[in-house]
């Protein structure tokens, strides 16, 4: 593979839009935006005025391409890098579900595994986003009540060492026990622990509490709106705490099924894209065609449901997939998804994209990722009008590329 690589007749977003039209980048780094005669490629790809952007960064998905976090097993994170880097998603973090302790750390441990040996041929996983596991029973979403644990900071230091040290986001129901303290404990040591994000989810707080530990140092909101107190113009609750106060980043899950479009766009409006997220929130049936659905899954004809190999009956919907009562489970998307539905719900190309790249690897605090800038990893997407992978590159090397070679 060529070591230099530039393309050309580039529209560049970085995030900002930029008049430049080329990019080159050399073993792994971008090296120059703009016209550099002076740098010789040895490959040059005419991007033909398509969308150029930082790849993607989706800070939480569940799986993909059939495969599930909750598989713990490394063949299977790396499968799901993989799916995910075809759609243009360069870096991913990966969610847990609720389930024993003993287990989590099998999970956990494959995850930072592959953080730790990243292959030439998916997405940078950039190691653990835990959720679900920690919150309050009445908003665990499709989590199992029975796999709920307490937000305790021995229940932190187990999974952080089981994960290689590799947790970049640790949610959990700021109301129970251990909350708080879990919370000043992070806060106070994020040299020690990385920059881990804080971060409040699934979780039923009243207002009062949400602030308290906003003042404690809770920094994020998992899939705002979704598995929250229920928004109310006189009761507030975490929803109004997120929205309001300029310390927590939020998440949107850009599927348009988990939150009202509408409510899409306030987030976006309420937040700035400088503060906000989109995610995926992706199960293993994102990143599959139709067809391949149905080779990987045994589909039940009576019930129009499909069966997992773990036997658990799921129902696909518009796009998302469903448990038998009706909860919502998890999305289909990719990114790229998220960040055409964004721009159809009224966002900027650039704030979409800024929502995608740069907000998310500031909130994680990665200090060359999510930008098109000189020194930064290339990582670089390529995406028609319809937001369509044209080409996609993790750290320089190429995962999908169709755009035509000029020399
Ligand atoms: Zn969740």
């Amino acid at each position: 593979m060529p070591h230099t690589i530039r393309l050309i007749n580039a529209t560049l977003y970085t995030p900002e839009h930029t008049a430049a039209t080329e990019i080159t980048f050399r073993d792994g780094r971008i090296v120059a935006i703009g016209e550099r005669p002076d740098i010789e490629a040895d490959a040059t790809y005419d991007a033909q005025n398509a969308i150029v952007t930082p790849g993607l960064i989706d800070s939480l998905v569940h799986g993909g391409g059939g495969a599930a976090t909750m598989d713990a097993s490394h063949d299977s994170v790396y499968r799901i890098a993989e799916s995910h880097a075809r759609f243009g998603t360069t870096a991913i973090c990966c969610g847990l579900s609720a389930a024993p302790m003993d287990y989590l750390t099998k999970v956990v441990d494959a995850i930072g595994e592959v953080a730790q040996n990243p292959s030439d041929t998916g997405s940078r996983v950039l190691g653990v986003y835990v959720e679900g596991k920690f919150g309050t029973p009445s908003k665990r979403g499709a989590h199992a009540k029975e796999h709920l644990g307490k937000p305790t900071v021995e229940a932190f230091k187990t999974l952080w060492k089981a994960s290689r040290e590799t947790i970049r986001i640790f949610s959990y129901a700021i109301e129970e026990d251990g909350g708080l303290e879990l919370t000043r404990h992070l806060a106070e040591r994020q040299d020690e622990y990385r920059n881990v994000v804080p971060t409040m989810g699934h979780t039923n707080a009243d207002y009062d509490l949400a602030c308290r530990a906003i003042d404690a140092g809770i920094r994020r909101a998992t899939h705002t709106l979704n598995a929250m107190t229920p928004m109310h113009h006189r009761n507030l609750g975490v929803a109004e705490a997120t929205l309001d106060d300029p310390r927590v980043f939020a998440e949107i899950i850009g599927d348009g099924l988990h939150v009202h479009p509408t409510w899409a766009r306030l987030i976006m409006r309420l937040k700035g894209s400088g503060n906000a997220a989109l995610i995926t929130d992706a199960l293993f049936a994102a990143a599959l065609s139709s067809d391949q659905v149905s080779t990987t899954f045994e589909r039940d004809e009576a019930s129009s449901s499909l069966v997992t190999r773990e036997g658990r009956r799921v129902f696909l919907r518009d796009g998302a997939l469903f448990l038998p009562d009706g909860t919502l489970a998890g999305s289909r998307i990719t990114l790229n998804d998220a960040v055409r539905n964004a721009v159809a719900w009224g966002a900027s190309v650039e704030d979409a994209v800024r929502l995608s790249t740069q907000s998310p690897a500031r909130n994680l605090s990665l200090s060359r990722k999510g930008e098109l800038r000189p020194g930064y990893d290339a990582d670089i997407a390529v995406f028609d009008a319809d937001w369509n992978p044209l080409a996609v590159f993790v750290e320089g090397r190429e995962i999908v590329n169709c755009l035509p070679r000029l020399s």
